[in-house]
């Protein structure tokens, strides 16, 4: 499993010189980690490796929000190959991801990855594993629930079209800094992220508590190009110097004089 990660601290330290001035929202994004995605009808090979490092983030208690993205399909959903005649892609993994045009209800033509059918709405294969940890405050988001439109991203639909209620209810938390785990790397993460970017969030991705379907290194050069953060598990429990809030400030060099003077002026960086 790849564990890259670049030399940003970790968005979960707060301000190691000025403690009280850590006023930085953090929030934790789990995407898509469902039976199907792990041991369904869709499985990426090692996805249930994700459980472990998603549980340990969240038990670091640090987080100000907890949000839970689901695939959640009504049955016959456009990503589906069964939908237009080609169950086959449920046998066989060489055509998962296979485009597809087709014309929608308006006759206008459309592009569909199709996929095996996974995560109709309250199956089994739509359900969280038993091992994933989940909390009694934890917010939930559920995306691809229209028929006609697919969803990578837990913000928007795949045509930008609709919005989910995550900005708003990040928003409501005053969440600045998004750390993203979840299934998978390549496509729902990846969109995501690159969504969260678009929205202004400070955005790091836990490389070890995610798996790609296809191409890691291409999809990593993507987000990484838009502003994603690569880190792992490990690094965003550890306490690296440094502060996240103002990169500038470090203990050794500017001490508690810097952090007297940032708390007078209130500066925010
Ligand atoms: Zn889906």
């Amino acid at each position: 499993m790849p564990t890259e990660e670049d030399d940003s601290p970790s968005p979960l330290v707060g301000n190691p010189v000025c403690p009280q001035y850590d006023n930085n929202k953090r929030g934790l994004l789990i995407i898509d980690i469902q039976n199907d995605f792990i041991s369904g009808s869709l499985a990426t090979p090692n996805a249930n490796d994700v459980i472990i490092p998603t549980n340990m983030l969240r038990n670091k208690g640090v987080f100000d929000d907890i949000t839970l993205s689901m695939d959640s399909h009504p049955k016959d959903h456009v990503s589906f190959g069964s939908t237009h005649g080609h169950p086959m892609i449920n046998d066989n993994m060489n055509d998962w991801g296979t485009e597809y045009k087709w014309s929608d209800p308006n006759g206008i033509e459309q592009t569909q990855m199709l996929w095996p059918d996974h995560c109709v709405w309250k199956s089994d294969g739509w359900n969280n594993p038993d091992s994933l940890e989940l909390g009694a405050n934890d917010h939930w988001v559920f995306k691809g629930t229209d028929v006609l439109r697919d969803s990578y991203s837990a913000f928007f639909d795949n045509d930008q079209t609709s919005e989910t209620k995550l900005h708003a209810h990040l928003q409501s938390k005053g969440i600045k800094d998004l750390i993203i785990v979840g299934l998978v790397f390549d496509v729902c993460v990846k969109f995501t992220a690159l969504d969260a970017i678009k929205k202004g969030y400070r955005v790091y991705i836990a490389s070890d508590a995610t798996v790609a379907f296809g191409d890691w290194d291409k999809a990593a050069d993507e987000l990484k190009e838009e502003g994603v953060r690569m880190g792992t598990v490990q690094k965003y429990l550890s306490n690296p110097a440094g502060s996240f809030n103002c990169p500038e400030t470090n203990a050794d060099s500017f001490g508690e004089l810097h952090c007297k003077v940032l708390l007078m002026v209130r500066f925010v960086c």
